[in-house]
């Protein structure tokens, strides 16, 4: 099969040839018709380390079924996502085994669903209890962390749980993230209302990440003493973002991104269960929710209260072309590259031997009314086409 786009990372046109679940050659090409820029970028498919759910349905629910796991993750493709993380969030213990037991029989029985979903990411529930830093996750079911859980659930997921998202600022936590980090488990900081020490033990026993940096904290924050300049200075902390638009102003990415630099931030959707539905008013387990307009997930009739994230993770690299000032080969690999790497897997790549996971894609630029856009032209995951809209 060839592809025929322009490279992400210099702009040059190319004919891509694929063999088998490989790319085979790549050969510059000059177009006899048309311009380059009728073309469309073709670049790695991207990889999500955090996605909640979809079209009305979330991993962490008791009505989880192998099938609506795979359902979800079938439409991951259509947003050229070959890789993502079923997030499984704050619940009850009964709740997160079963979802996490759910997610690892949808992966046994499909190589194709194992293959896109090379990890769990439990977010919870060993957070913050305090409102804000809490986000929307149901106080009834925050817990300090609990090795004994802990294991009950990498077992129940027979072993696919990669990232761990949790607050330090229990009594003990430094010793539960080394126990954790120990096993291969990347601890990622989150939910959280810890102090800047704390912060900083948590990068010494071995916490690699941010979670959603600048969401799920309090609104006011001390100026000089928080953990947002914590987690900001420490470059062993690789930062996740929802540059989704609704998340984090343009001035906070660019700021976080001028601070870690983009070597050291991850894009992420976050996208909701709810994410897909039309808009209008929807009820969750937890609360009612409102889909506005625009695609922003509020809870109902609260405009400025965030509910979860609606946007796929193209939107994101779009959204951070235009805020962080980045380039397109740096916000690419802030989708593709750099969560793979850290959830060691390889990502797609355009020269010859690399994984044929792709995408071919045209960047809409923003209109003032309308938000840029990542329209998906084509997909290919392990070598084979995927259904697009
Ligand atoms: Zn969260």
């Amino acid at each position: 099969m060839d592809l025929i786009g322009r490279r992400y990372d210099t702009g040059e046109l190319i004919r891509l040839e694929v063999a088998g679940d490989k790319v085979h050659t790549v050969t510059p090409i000059t177009v006899d018709s048309g311009h380059p820029n009728d073309h469309p970028w073709i670049a790695p498919a991207l990889c999500d380390l955090q996605v909640n759910g979809y079209g009305g349905q979330e991993f962490s629910s008791p009505t989880l079924t192998p099938e609506a796991v795979q359902r979800i993750t079938r439409q991951m493709d259509t947003f050229g996502v070959a890789r993502s993380c079923p997030t499984v969030t704050t619940n009850s213990p009964e709740v997160m085994l079963h979802a996490v037991r759910t997610i690892a029989a949808a992966c046994e029985a499909s190589p194709a669903v194992a293959y896109r979903l090379p990890g769990i990411h439990v977010e919870g529930p060993f957070i913050s209890p305090i409102d804000g830093p809490r986000g929307a996750h149901p106080l009834a079911y925050v817990r300090p962390p609990d090795w004994d859980e802990f294991q009950r659930l990498q077992e129940a997921a027979g072993g696919r749980i990669r990232i761990l998202t949790l607050s330090p600022e229990y009594d003990g936590a430094a010793a539960f993230i080394r126990r954790v980090a120990d096993t291969g488990v990347i601890v990622s900081i989150g939910h959280t209302a810890a102090t800047p020490e704390q912060v900083r033990a948590a990068a010494d026993a071995g916490a690699t990440m941010s979670t959603h940096l600048g969401n799920g904290a309090h609104a006011l924050i001390p100026r000089h003493r928080s953990y947002l300049w914590a987690q900001l200075a420490d470059d062993r902390l690789t930062a996740g973002l929802i540059v989704d638009g609704h998340h984090l102003p343009p001035d906070v990415v660019k700021t976080f991104l001028r601070a870690k630099t983009p070597a050291r931030c991850v894009l992420v959707s976050d996208v909701s269960g709810l994410a897909g539905l039309a808009p209008g008013r929807h009820h969750s387990e937890m609360c009612e929710l409102e889909i506005l307009p625009g695609g922003k997930l509020v809870v109902a009739g609260q405009s400025e209260v965030l509910a979860g994230a609606s946007a796929p993770l193209g939107t994101c690299v779009a959204n951070v072309l235009r805020f962080g000032e980045v380039s397109l080969a740096e916000a690419i690999a802030m989708a593709t590259t750099r969560p793979a790497r850290l959830l060691g897997i390889e990502a797609g790549g355009l020269n010859p031997g690399d994984p044929a996971d792709l995408v071919l894609f045209d960047l809409i630029r923003s209109d003032g009314e309308q938000p840029p856009r990542f329209e998906v032209r084509g997909v290919l995951i392990h070598g084979e086409p995927c259904g697009v809209r």
